[in-house]
């Protein structure tokens, strides 16, 4: 698969896990649907590659009335599929169930998918504006301190993330632009209502997931699609590629947050 070699290693504990990539050149292996289709175009070329699938714990779905705390190594199939996230965070479930196709949602993490801060990934959003925590095995990260720029976290290297926390909000949707071949989002914006503190996170975008303050400060006063009516994220600061240029984002974020305060009042 790979014209260069590679080691696998696969250890039974996060601290054995943390110790092998004191090689600089190691990286940690979630699902692989990013990391090994980098390898393979030697976007990445890591001298080994240090699976966290043996490692007890990393898989567990815990959920009580104040949150759902996902392990880094639970798949999107898993968070869809949840009966218990279906009926208490839905917009979490249908978030993971809108990933990819089939085979990308039952190999692919939600720990590999925030570690890795895709641009256009779907869970940056669920994380930011859930008022997540990225749980490591040293400490916690608030989501707002968590994604810093293009594929860039608060995360150290050799810091594995061991799982994320998400809040329960009273109310929250996610809905996104597909890119019609990879179902990335072309632009994904999702909103939560924490009785009146209001969160509003966008992804595909930019260059990185962000909040748009302008948003939560009118659906605070009115949690109505009307009370966005006007504002504009200025085109300047989005992406322009071949799936749409920045002026058709900066429309579509303000049609896809209108479009999930309507889903989330229900
Ligand atoms: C065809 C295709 C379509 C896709 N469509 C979508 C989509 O619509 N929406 C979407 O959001 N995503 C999409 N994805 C991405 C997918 O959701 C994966 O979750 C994401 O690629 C991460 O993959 P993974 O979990 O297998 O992590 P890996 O590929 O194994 O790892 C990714 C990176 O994170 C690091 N890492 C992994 N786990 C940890 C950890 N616990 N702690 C610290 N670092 C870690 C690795 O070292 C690596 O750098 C798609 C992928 C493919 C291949």
């Amino acid at each position: 698969m790979f014209s260069y070699p590679v080691q696998f290693k696969r250890p039974a504990t996060i601290e054995e896990a943390t110790k092998l990539l004191s090689d600089p050149d190691a990286k940690f292996l979630a699902g692989g649907q990013s990391l090994v289709a980098a390898m393979k175009i030697r976007l990445a070329a890591p001298s080994s590659v240090v699976s966290l699938a043996g490692i007890p714990d990393l898989d567990r779905i815990e959920i009580d009335s104040k949150g759902v705390l996902l392990g880094a190594m639970v798949r999107h199939a898993a968070v869809a599929g949840s009966a218990g996230i279906r009926k208490l965070l839905p917009a979490l479930a249908s978030l993971a169930g809108s990933i990819g196709d089939r085979m990308v949602r039952n190999m692919g993490t939600v720990g590999g998918s925030v570690a890795n801060n895709d641009p256009a990934a779907d869970y940056p959003a669920a994380v930011l504006a859930l008022q997540a925590d990225i749980l490591t095995d040293r400490r916690a990260i608030a989501a707002d301190d968590f994604f810093k720029g293009l594929y860039e976290t608060a995360l150290q290297p050799a810091e594995p993330i061991t799982a994320i926390r998400f809040r329960v909000p009273r109310r929250a949707a996610y809905l996104k632009f597909k890119q019609p071949a990879s179902r990335f989002a072309t632009v994904g914006v999702f909103v939560a209502d924490f009785d009146g503190d209001v969160r509003v996170a966008v992804t595909g975008a930019g260059s990185c997931v962000f909040r748009v303050g302008s948003m939560e400060a009118a659906l605070a006063a009115d949690f109505s699609p009307a009370s966005l009516r006007g504002i504009q994220v200025p085109a300047a600061d989005l992406s322009s590629d071949i799936h749409a240029s920045a002026d058709y984002r900066a429309h579509l974020i303000g049609v896809l947050a209108g479009r999930a305060v309507a889903a989330a009042r229900g």
